[in-house]
Parts: C-alpha cells; sequence; structure tokens
C-alpha cells in the first residue's frame, strides 16, 4: 500500500549526521522527518569516539551536562606502542577550549541522546524502521522518497523540500541518484571481534603497532571491541588459515589478552568491515543533498568521521534552514554552499588517512601468511591511546622517523597532532538559534 506524506526537510539514515541535521533543523523550526531503517542505534561496528569539536558542540546546544553524564573513557593523550617501546603521538591536553580530551562513548548512547533531544522538538519526526527505497522526481528535481516500513514491508512515499542523503557509505539514495564517489585505494580492511576485559586491564583505548600487525581495543566496559588490521581483499584465505593462527597473530602482538584468547571460539565471532575511502565529485542535485559517509567514505584512520559527519549536519542546518524555514525551494547554489565549505576540511583529512595507510598502515596490515614477529622480545604490557596508561618503556629516539623524534623531543608540539584530530580543521559552532543554555533562542527569520 502506497500512502503519500510529505515534510519540508526529509533526512535519510539516523546516524551521526543524520540525526545532528534533524534536531537543528527541527530547532530552526522546520519540518524535518528523518528515516531510519533499523528500529534502534545498538550496532557494533559504529565507531565511539567524540571529539573535542563535537562536546563543544554539545555544550553549546545545552546538551554538555546530559552528555557528561554519559558512561564514557577519556583519552587525554595519544600514544602507540611499537616493537621497540612507547611513542607519544598527541597531547590533547595542550588543546585550547573547554574540553582537553576525547570522550569514548558507545555510540548507540550518543546517537539516543541527539535523538531525544529532537524528539522534544515539535518539528520533528523519527521514523524508524523505514528503509529507502528509490527516489521520487519532479521533473528534473529530486521531490522525497520512497521507503518500505520493515515493520510490515509496506511501501510509502514521502515528498520533501528537500532530501538529504545521510545514509553511510552504502548510501542507497547516492545510488539511487546515479551518483557515484571517486574511490581511492586503501590497502586494508578490518577485522572486528569482542575479548573480555578484565577489572586490571588498562582502560580507555588501546592500541598496538607491531611488525606482526596493528590492533585498536575500545574498553566497553565489561569487554573490550577489538580492530584488527588485514590487508585488504585476503579475509577469505585468513579465514582459511584458520581460527588457532589467527589467535596466534593477536597473542603475538598483544601478549596480554593471552589468557583470553579462546573465547573467540570460531570465525563466527569475527566480522569483516569493508573500509572504503571515498568522495563525490558533487555532494548535490537539485532538491537533493549528501552529507556525512553518503558524500565522502572515511577511513578508521584517527577515528573523524563522526565529527565530520557532525560538523557537515552543522554546517548544513546553518546554511539551509533560513530557506526552508521560509517555505522557499532550496536553491542549487545554496546547495553548492554546503559542499564548497565542507569539501576541503574533508579532502584535508582524507589526504592525511591516505598518507596514514601508505606510510603506516597498509605495511602492517596482517595477511595469510601469518605474523612476521619482530626480531627483539615483544613488549608484554599494554600501551595505549588513553591517558590512564602510560606502561612500556620510551622508544629511543633513534629509531624513530624525524616527525616522531621531534614530537617525544619537544612535547609541546603534541599540541599540533592533538588539534588536528581533536578539533580538526574546520570545527563547526552551533548557530545561534540551535542553542540553547537558560531559554530557547527564537528560530531564523522569527
Ligand atoms: C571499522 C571502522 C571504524 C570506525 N571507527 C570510527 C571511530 O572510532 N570514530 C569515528 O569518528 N569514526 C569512525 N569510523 C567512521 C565513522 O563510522 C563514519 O565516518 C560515521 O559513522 C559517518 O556518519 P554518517 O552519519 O554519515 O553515517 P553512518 O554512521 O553510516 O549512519 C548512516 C545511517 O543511515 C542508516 N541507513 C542506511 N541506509 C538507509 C536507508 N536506505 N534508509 C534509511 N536509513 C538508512 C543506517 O542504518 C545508519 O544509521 C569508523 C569507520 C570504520 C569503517
Amino acid at each position: 500500500m502506497l500512502s503519500n506524506e510529505r515534510t519540508t526537510c526529509l533526512v535519510v539514515g539516523g546516524g551521526p549526521a543524520g540525526l545532528v541535521l534533524g534536531l537543528l533543523m527541527a530547532r530552526a523550526g522546520v519540518e524535518v522527518t528523518v528515516l531510519e531503517k533499523h528500529s534502534d542505534f545498538l550496532r557494533d561496528f559504529r565507531g565511539d569516539t567524540v571529539h573535542a569539536s563535537t562536546l563543544t558542540l554539545l555544550d553549546e546546544l545545552g546538551l554538555g551536562e546530559r552528555f557528561a553524564a554519559l558512561p564514557q573513557r577519556r583519552m587525554e593523550r595519544a600514544q602507540v606502542m611499537l616493537d621497540t617501546g612507547v611513542v607519544q603521538l598527541a597531547d590533547l591536553r595542550r588543546l585550547p577550549g573547554a574540553h582537553q580530551h576525547i570522550a569514548m562513548v558507545p555510540q548507540w548512547d550518543f546517537l539516543d541522546l541527539i535523538a531525544d533531544a529532537a524528539e522534544a522538538e515539535p518539528t520533528f519526526t523519527l521514523r524508524r524502521n523505514a528503509e529507502a527505497v528509490g527516489l521520487l522526481h519532479d521533473g528534473g528535481r529530486v521531490a522525497g522518497v520512497r521507503y518500505r516500513d520493515r515493520t510490515d514491508g509496506t511501501e510509502h512515499e514521502l515528498r520533501a523540500g528537500l532530501t538529504v542523503a545521510c545514509d553511510g557509505r552504502a548510501s542507497a539514495v547516492r545510488e539511487a541518484a546515479g551518483l557515484r564517489p571517486r574511490s581511492f585505494g586503501v590497502p586494508m580492511d578490518v577485522w572486528w571481534f569482542r575479548l573480555p576485559r578484565h577489572a586490571d586491564d588498562p582502560a580507555g583505548g588501546v592500541g598496538r603497532i607491531g611488525s606482526g600487525g596493528f590492533a585498536v581495543m575500545i574498553d566497553r566496559g565489561d569487554y573490550w571491541q577489538c580492530a584488527y588490521l588485514i590487508r585488504k581483499g585476503s579475509d577469505e584465505a585468513m579465514r582459511a588459515a584458520g581460527i588457532a593462527q589467527f589467535r596466534a597473530q593477536i597473542t603475538a602482538l598483544l601478549p596480554w589478552v593471552a589468557d583470553r584468547i579462546e573465547t573467540l571460539a570460531s570465525f563466527d565471532d569475527v566480522k569483516l568491515l569493508d573500509v572504503r575511502l571515498e568522495r563525490l565529485r558533487r555532494w548535490y542535485r537539485d532538491g537533493l543533498l549528501l552529507i556525512g559517509d553518503a558524500a565522502h567514505a572515511m577511513s578508521p584512520v584517527g577515528g573523524v568521521g563522526i565529527n565530520l559527519a557532525v560538523a557537515d549536519a552543522v554546517a548544513t542546518a546553518r546554511l539551509l534552514a533560513p530557506a526552508l524555514r521560509s517555505g522557499g525551494i532550496v536553491p542549487r547554489s545554496l546547495l553548492r554552499r554546503v559542499q564548497l565549505r565542507r569539501w576541503w576540511p574533508t579532502a584535508l583529512i582524507q589526504g592525511a588517512q591516505r598518507l596514514a595507510h601508505r606510510v603506516v598502515l597498509g605495511r602492517r596490515a596482517a595477511t595469510p601468511d601469518g605474523v612476521r614477529m619482530p626480531t627483539d622480545t615483544p613488549d608484554t604490557a599494554p600501551a595505549g591511546i588513553s591517558d590512564q596508561q602510560g606502561a612500556g618503556t620510551p622508544a629511543p629516539a633513534g629509531t624513530l622517523p624525524l616527525p616522531l623524534r621531534l614530537l617525544q623531543r619537544f612535547p609541546a608540539l603534541q599540541g599540533v597532532p592533538a588539534r588536528l584530530i581533536a578539533i580538526g580543521p574546520l570545527p563547526e559552532h552551533a548557530p545561534e538559534w540551535a542553542r540553547r543554555a537558560t531559554a530557547p533562542a527564537a528560530p531564523p527569520g522569527a
């Protein structure tokens, strides 16, 4: 059965980009509907980092205290453990502003918080179990979507003045619009699995780079969410090598998890995450804008994808809400302005991610041949990327490339990568009309 509904701003996808955009549009007084294909936000493969720039945004939106009350870990330094010892990369305590850390919060808690705040606005609607399956057109203009209600399989039409695709890396809307992103080669994929976490384990994130591989572990209270890099396209061959081989690779890299590695019973416990680095040349068509991963799929390097998606949403709301509120059609030139503003910080970060892939990660991704072990004895203590670490001996300066040597020699320089990662090249701030402190501000044009 098809029903015809209408909204002013239609957002496809309730991830970080979609929900923040929905909240801001609603605070502008724009009638906005977010379609999310799942029933909840409980998905394991989402990132967990909320950077200092997003923490500042939450303060501006009047959500800082509610966010601070969520269970979370804080990362104040970024350090990695090499075979030769620990290297300090970034010191977030040197950041300017109110937040000198990155918060690690399960993304479903973050999204629930944003959705709750948005649902308090009278012009906001979140439709769960609603999967966009096609576009509606009005002449050459995108005029909304067809979506499937996944609870009963019925199809519906939802018309809108503007449709914003926030449906992630595999965007169905992008496909339906015939837009193809430019793809930058990525040398690795990620295996994603859990290991139990013990009370005396380190807290926060743990990173480990060895000649035998690269792993990052995210502290989720009673378990570790683990990411392990594998060479792109090697998933099948690595699985064929057997779970025992994989367990050996992990314990060679992270000897302190040997006491629980047997909990990885089979490859059913190990999920493949296809890493992509892509960017659309044009992020819009008449009546349609794409932001977040739908416009530019990010690599997990630096954990910046969520914050970039949120920044896209803030810029979109600031630039487009006034036109939508006055009921007019959003002209192409305005959609282009969103892309112009968000293109260069995205391209800059993706450039840095490509460099990291080439220089560090591509060579560390595991292959089916097994682990190339370091010649020296691996450290047994975990070293991490949180402030609560500190285990491990510093790597001898002579073994490090010049930039890393400089960071160890002049710790004040660690404020520079801290700023690049935790604040980014173009942090976006909440427009006046979206801010909430004590009293709600008037919507634009009111
Ligand atoms: C392995 C890996 C680890 C990562 N770790 C981090 C990290 O720690 N920190 C970080 O900042 N970034 C991380 N990233 C990147 C980050 O996940 C993304 O950049 C970010 O989630 C993009 O947000 P988004 O809102 O654009 O899209 P998404 O988060 O992908 O959200 C898209 C939403 O749209 C919904 N959807 C999809 N299709 C439809 C449809 N047809 N109809 C309706 N709804 C639909 C989905 O269910 C989803 O809720 C990681 C990426 C990878 C691959």
